[in-house]
């Protein structure tokens, strides 16, 4: 046991390493132990595209800000937020100014190359973004707004161009003053080391948040923290705890924060008016009028709504008898999947004709129900093959790794017959242990990664990986056990 906890502390301090030191004010605090427990007795963390790893520049302009005139908004005013993919030159300065290229990050005049991704990578990038403040008063552009009061996010680049610390994925001005909004702040994220676009997409909301004022939030759900491993991360409307691996006082006063709120009274709501749209309900399967009886029936449905999707009903009718299936809080024998706006509901079916429709209501209230769907379930039809397959691209069966190397674990995970994939995940092994890890999907469609970091003191030996994929009925599919070779 006490060797497995060294192990465990040393395979934090490669991670410590590896993220630099997260700097709040200009006192450089070591970061605490990433949940010790789930390090214990492994060999691996997980590194670059995962969770945020950033610094904050205190920055009080002070008069500068006002000298500037740019002076606080309010709510009613839309701000403008530049997403830069074309990089440029930063002079260091004593206040921010995203129209001169003014910045108190940068220590000496300092180039950033432009935006490595292609067109496809850069509008994904651009949609996540501006999902993630869709709620609130502010226009993201990738144009850019010349001398108008912008905060801009400059994508492109390795934290060396900053003269920051490699591990480090973005890095973003933040004050106190002003409610914490800097309003021609600049800020940075390094797409050479955020690399995927979900990981470049969470690291500049991330930044964006530092500059309207956002401490990091003790809580994994938000963009704002540090914490990783449950699943897409959007602004949490909850007073949650200031802090990155622990909770600590925030650091402009307070215990607490809530990111909604903050946002809310800065930038102010999205001026959409009231929400008269309800959502709209596109029944995707089943395709005709006729289903394999006696088997598992799978309906899926595209529900979307200008605003939000509050609640979505499957009502699957049998001889007069309707049974009520709410995606969200399904009865027992149904299962139910939400993938971004693609709902699946599967459950075991006997023969004869039913009918079905789906209802939606969006947060506003706003309904819509689609018409009754007839079917016939036919118990001579055979069930259509419903798969999922997994491959492993890296690393290759029998690779040789030294301790302290980094390992990207990238798989392809393929649908048969209309399955949907909605989780993936890793599983690392020794002899006497296991350990999983969440993939992410990478910018090419079907890839899924996780990149670790092997432990420097990494005991020589045999480990195992496989990649387990979930689909959207809730089975896991695996991947045949992978050997990896550690040479000590
Ligand atoms: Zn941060």
């Amino acid at each position: 046991m006490k060797i497995s906890q060294q192990r465990g502390a040393s395979a934090f301090a490669a991670l410590a390493a590896l993220a630099g030191c997260v700097a709040f004010a200009s006192g450089c605090r070591p970061e605490e132990p990433i949940a010790m427990l789930a390090l214990q007795e492994v060999d691996v963390v997980p590194s670059a595209p995962l969770p945020v790893k950033d610094m904050v520049i205190v920055s009080d302009e002070g008069p500068f800000a006002h000298h500037r005139k740019s002076l606080p908004k309010d709510t009613s005013q839309r701000r403008l937020l530049f997403l830069n993919r074309h990089g440029g030159t930063y002079t260091p300065s004593y206040y921010n100014d995203s129209s001169q290229n003014l910045s108190t990050v940068p220590q000496q005049t300092s180039v950033i190359p432009p935006f490595q991704g292609t067109d496809d990578h850069w509008q994904a990038i651009m949609e996540c973004v501006r999902r993630e403040f869709e709620r609130w008063n502010v226009q993201i552009t990738d144009q850019d707004p010349g001398d108008a009061v912008f905060v801009e996010a400059v994508l492109g680049g390795a934290p060396g161009h900053l003269g920051l610390p490699s591990g480090v994925a973005g890095v973003s001005p933040f004050t106190c003053s002003n409610n914490g909004v800097i309003e021609r702040a600049i800020v940075f994220t390094f797409t050479e080391a955020t690399r995927d676009v979900p990981t470049t997409c969470l690291t500049t909301v991330h930044e964006i948040g530092h500059a309207y004022g956002l401490d990091h939030i003790f809580y994994c759900p938000d963009p704002m923290t540090y914490l990783h491993g449950c699943g897409p991360k959007t602004f949490q409307d909850r007073d949650s705890p200031c802090g990155e691996y622990s909770s600590r006082q925030c650091y402009c006063g307070g215990y607490e924060i809530n990111s909604v709120r903050h946002l809310t009274d800065v930038l102010g709501h999205a001026d959409h008016g009231p929400d008269t749209t309800p959502p709209t309900i596109e029944v995707l399967q089943p395709v005709g009028a006729e289903l394999p009886g006696n088997s598992k029936a799978r309906v899926q449905a595209l529900v979307q709504d200008d605003r939000e999707v509050a609640d979505v009903i499957l009502y699957w009718e049998e001889e007069g008898e309707i049974t009520e299936m709410d995606c969200a809080n399904p009865p027992s024998l149904v299962e139910c999947v939400r993938s971004w706006t693609t709902y699946t509901w599967r459950f075991p079916v006997s023969e004869g004709e039913r009918s079905f429709w789906i209802w939606a209501v969006d947060a506003a209230g706003n309904e819509t129900e689609t018409q009754p769907r007839h079917l016939v379930l036919n118990p001579n039809l055979t069930p259509e093959p419903y798969a999922v397959a997994v491959d492993i691209i890296s690393p290759p069966h029998g690779s040789q790794v030294t301790p302290g190397e980094q390992m990207v674990f990238r798989a392809e995970v393929s649908t048969f017959g209309g399955a949907e994939v909605v989780r993936v995940r890793l599983r690392w092994s020794s002899d006497d242990n296991s350990m999983v890890f969440e993939m992410e999907p990478t910018a090419v469609d079907g890839e899924w990664q996780v990149i670790l970091n092997l432990s420097p003191d990494a005991p020589g030996g045999e480990r195992h990986f496989q990649v387990e994929a979930q689909d959207d009925s809730g089975g896991w599919t695996t991947s045949p056990l992978i050997p990896i070779t550690i040479v000590g």
